[in-house]
């Protein structure tokens, strides 16, 4: 039957949702990656043996459009470098550094007066989260000082609380547990951009969070922030879809949403802000989901970036069914990347890792029935993209349009053929791009 598919099941988050993140700072060794897939060339500015302090820059990392620094989460040792799995899912090297466990903060973390964070202007901010390497903590690793350097008057900025793949309730935990965070780090950047106007977007579904933000709302009158219950259905987090649905202005394909007045970025990228305001402090901690089939007790953790995710397998009661071989997925079910081990790392966009017990799927011929294509967000027709990928006609490709396509995964998820269709879209985005 031909369906489209926007209903993803995530009955269980509103029970995970629940569940107050646990503290865990202590991990043994602290891993920084080199490299990112925006950044792929790194410097060291320290050498083994050296004592490094918390928040510390110890490096930087060089992109084609930009450098950010790397700064240590926790103060102590560096080792060597150590190759570990990163978010992208590619064996990378990390920066191992030994936790002395007495978090001494770098001289460059310290508070600002509500006077000096009152005449911040905008260009000062850009370079606070420049310096303190702010980026989009939903997943994208955006550069955040880049969408404030906009020339456009900014009227309204949307706060992206949505979280709406399955399995993560990282950002929920955030909400519930540092709505004062998340209302200043609003209110500076309204400040930087003088805007008078935020929304703070969460599906409609979660009482809980709205019955918090009501609250804490009331608190802040007069301040233009409000809470904007959006959809419940997948990918309602999408950009796209969030500006849509807050304001009713439909985006063109391709156009920046500061081109009609609008700043969004991660409510985990809120509170990066206030902290990189507020104490010039880099994001050296975030919360984190361990969730899915294959672990015993799922659980929400507020961790130090640069954890292995395995020191956190223990605490969730261990592997359900040992002998099963998992499956690993770095960041949600739907746009994550899996990885082949649990030896992976927490980097600062890893919002979650989702650990199934591994299931074979067979994969049937096309039947041609166009679920995809009804359930793609992006209206591409996916089944003929996967079609043009298999015969290698590039024209037909380009054609098709394939870098329109967000990689929210529906035409994998919908297809009734169980085809990974969105792995031959990633295929047509890399073959349109030569
Ligand atoms: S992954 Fe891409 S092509 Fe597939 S449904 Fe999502 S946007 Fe459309
Ligand atoms: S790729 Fe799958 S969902 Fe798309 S038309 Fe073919 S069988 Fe249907």
């Amino acid at each position: 039957m031909i369906a489209k598919t926007t209903h993803i099941s995530d009955s269980k988050k509103t029970l995970m949702g629940s569940l107050p993140a646990i503290r865990f700072t202590n991990a043994k060794y602290l891993f920084l990656a080199m490299a990112n897939a925006r950044c792929p060339k790194a410097e060291l500015y320290i050498k083994e043996g050296d004592h490094v302090n918390s928040c510390q820059v110890i490096g930087m990392r060089h992109g084609p459009f930009f450098d950010q620094p790397i700064h240590a989460t926790c103060s102590g040792t560096y080792v060597g470098l150590e190759k570990h799995y990163h978010r992208n899912g590619k064996l990378t090297d990390f920066i191992k550094i030994e936790n002395d466990f007495q978090n001494t903060l770098d001289p460059s973390v310290k508070e600002r007066t509500p006077e000096e964070i009152a005449s911040i202007t905008k260009e000062q901010m850009v370079q606070i989260l420049k310096d303190c390497a702010s980026v989009g903590l939903g997943g994208s690793s955006f550069p955040t000082y880049v969408k404030f350097q906009t020339d456009k008057p900014i009227s309204m900025i949307l706060v992206n609380g949505i979280e709406c793949e399955p399995f993560i309730t990282a950002d929920h935990r955030l909400m519930l547990e540092f709505p004062y965070r998340v209302m200043e780090g609003i209110k500076y950047a309204m400040h930087a951009l003088n805007c008078k106007h935020a929304k703070i977007c969460i599906k409609s579904k979660y009482k809980d969070i709205a019955a918090v933000y009501r609250q804490v709302i009331k608190e802040y009158e007069g301040s233009g922030i409000e809470l904007c219950l959006v959809g419940n259905y997948y990918p309602q987090g999408w950009e796209v879809e969030m500006i849509r649905n807050a304001t009713g202005i439909q985006l063109n394909p391709g156009e920046l949403p500061a081109n009609r007045g609008i700043i969004d970025f991660n409510v985990s990228t809120a509170v990066g802000i206030y902290k990189a305001v507020r104490y010039n402090m880099p994001v050296i901690k975030r919360f984190i989901t361990v969730n899915g089939n294959g672990i015993n007790f799922p659980k929400n953790f507020r961790v130090l970036v640069g954890t292995p995710i395995k020191d956190l397998i223990p605490l969730c009661g261990g592997y359900k069914n040992p002998e099963k071989e998992k499956l690993f997925i770095l960041g949600g079910p739907m746009m994550g990347a899996s990885v082949p081990s649990d030896d992976c790392i927490i980097t600062k966009t890893v919002t979650s890792i989702i650990i199934m017990d591994k299931t074979e799927y067979k994969e049937e011929p096309c039947v041609r029935c166009g679920s995809c294509v009804l359930s793609c967000p992006a209206h591409l027709e996916p089944v003929q993209i996967m079609n043009a990928v298999k015969t290698l006609d590039k024209e037909r490709i380009k054609a098709l349009n394939p870098l329109k396509c967000v990689e929210c995964g529906l035409c994998t998820y919908s297809c009734t053929s169980k085809i990974q269709v969105t792995d031959y879209i990633r295929k047509a985005k890399m073959i349109a791009k030569l």
